[in-house]
């Protein structure tokens, strides 16, 4: 075979089914989850200006190096960019819309991100979300860890551990970040460069960082929760005795950051024991309660979640409970006469809502009945010569192979209905 003139961009791929469908599935099954506690879906662009972004943050890496930028075609034209995340462009939506708040969507759909490709890390991936705007009560953050959870168990996933870190308010985190400054500071000559740079930026990040030789000084860091006011210690008790009534088992991760900058209080993250660590988060959220602000609207407290639909795709292989796809198609239609019969009885049955396919190109006999093998179709309707002339389909059950009935052409859809009915 020769080779293809183009291959997808670095970074991203081409899902074919049955892949495709476990993933529309996994969508689906988020959806009705979130719809069932009350979200509604919202559909908002790819990309956005790109100065939404930007108000995640100066230190975050997904808008300082990873953003996909571009110049619309306007006089003078926009800066735009395709969508790293989701939350900025719900608080964008927000801002603008100013629904009744509480205001809870879900969201599904790709992001972009200029990473360095790996296994379980692309640069257009898949994530479903949701996010609830106009609460900071701490019964919000309780059901949005719920939903995440809610999730993962839907989909049979065992082996999936919530972290749990509270960041404090604005007060909490200054008195933290001075604190944290000073002892990297002390300890500045065993951190890598690039945990360096990051000090100089935002010494909270350093946490953020994987490499091993800063591992050192990181677990050995003043932790934030030390440093909450007694508001912020206080939603953080509340949410977790809420999970505590709830039997929700966490683990207390103090120096769980994330990688962006807006959050405050409430921090999560979902880990799997059954990927390798560097991509070993499936999914993770957290509070917000200044962004809306920055985008240009009221002040409006939120919290949300976005988890990685490949990567729980990867984590389901991994713990073998990838759910069972099975062909969509029930019937399919083989004509060898090359009449335009084929076309009418396709048509009967798709509209009576029994799917179903068939060969073109007037191939053989054999060769038709090989594809309807390979569609895993349960019945094929057949329209050889003899059929034709007598006015009759004949039908087969395309698993027992136990022989094939005549019937006028009229009653196709009546049969076929009343055959896969009784058929298991
Ligand atoms: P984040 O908001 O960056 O924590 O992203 C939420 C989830 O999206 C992560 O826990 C991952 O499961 C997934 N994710 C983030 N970046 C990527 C990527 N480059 N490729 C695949 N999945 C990703």
């Amino acid at each position: 075979m020769s080779k293809s003139l183009f291959r997808s961009p670095r970074g991203t791929r081409d899902i074919l089914a049955p892949e495709s469908t476990r993933r529309h599935q996994l969508v689906n099954r988020f959806g009705e989850i979130a719809e069932r506690s009350g979200f509604g879906l919202l559909e908002s662009p790819i990309f956005e200006d790109v100065s939404v972004f930007q108000r995640i943050g100066a230190s975050t890496d997904i808008v300082t190096k990873e953003l996909f930028e571009f110049n619309d075609k306007g006089n003078p034209p926009q800066r735009l960019a395709l969508r790293p995340e989701l939350t900025a462009g719900v608080c964008r939506a927000f801002a603008q819309h100013r629904p009744t708040v509480p205001w809870k969507v879900w969201y599904h759909g790709p992001q972009f991100r200029y990473e360095r490709p790996q296994s379980g890390r692309y640069r257009q991936f898949m994530q479903v979300g949701a996010e609830t705007l106009g609460s900071d009560d701490p019964h919000a953050d309780v059901e949005m860890i719920g939903l995440g959870l809610s999730f993962y168990e839907a989909v049979g996933l065992r082996r999936v551990r919530l972290l749990l870190n509270s960041l404090g308010d604005v007060e909490s985190r200054s008195a933290y970040r001075y604190a944290l400054t000073r002892y990297l500071q002390q300890r500045s000559t065993e951190l890598t460069e690039q945990s360096l740079a990051t000090l100089g930026v935002n010494p909270l990040r350093v946490l953020d960082s994987k490499r091993p030789a800063d591992q050192p000084v990181i677990s050995e860091a003043p932790v934030m929760t030390d440093f909450l006011t007694e508001e912020s210690a206080a939603h953080f008790q509340e949410v977790q005795d809420c999970l505590d009534g709830l039997d929700v088992s966490y683990e207390l991760a103090p120096r769980l950051v994330r990688g962006l900058d807006y959050y405050t209080r409430t921090t999560f993250e979902f880990v799997t024991d059954s990927l390798a660590a560097a991509q070993n988060a499936v999914g993770g959220g957290g509070r917000y309660d200044g962004l809306v602000e920055s985008l240009g609207g009221p002040s409006t407290p939120g919290i949300g979640l976005a988890l990685g639909v490949d990567r729980t795709l990867l984590a389901c292989e991994a713990e073998g409970v990838l759910a069972e796809v099975s062909s969509a198609v029930r019937v399919f239609v083989v004509d060898t006469v090359g009449g335009s019969q084929a076309v009418g009885l396709c048509d009967r049955l798709r509209r009576a809502g029994i799917s179903t396919d068939r060969a073109f190109d007037r191939r053989s006999m054999k060769a038709q009945m090989k594809l309807a093998d390979r569609s895993e179709a349960r019945i094929a309707v057949i329209v050889g010569p003899d059929e034709q002339s007598e006015g009759v389909v004949s039908v087969r059950d395309l698993r027992s192979h136990a022989g094939q009935q005549k019937i006028p052409e009229a009653d196709t859809v009546k049969t076929v209905k009343r055959l896969l009915s009784t058929l298991s």
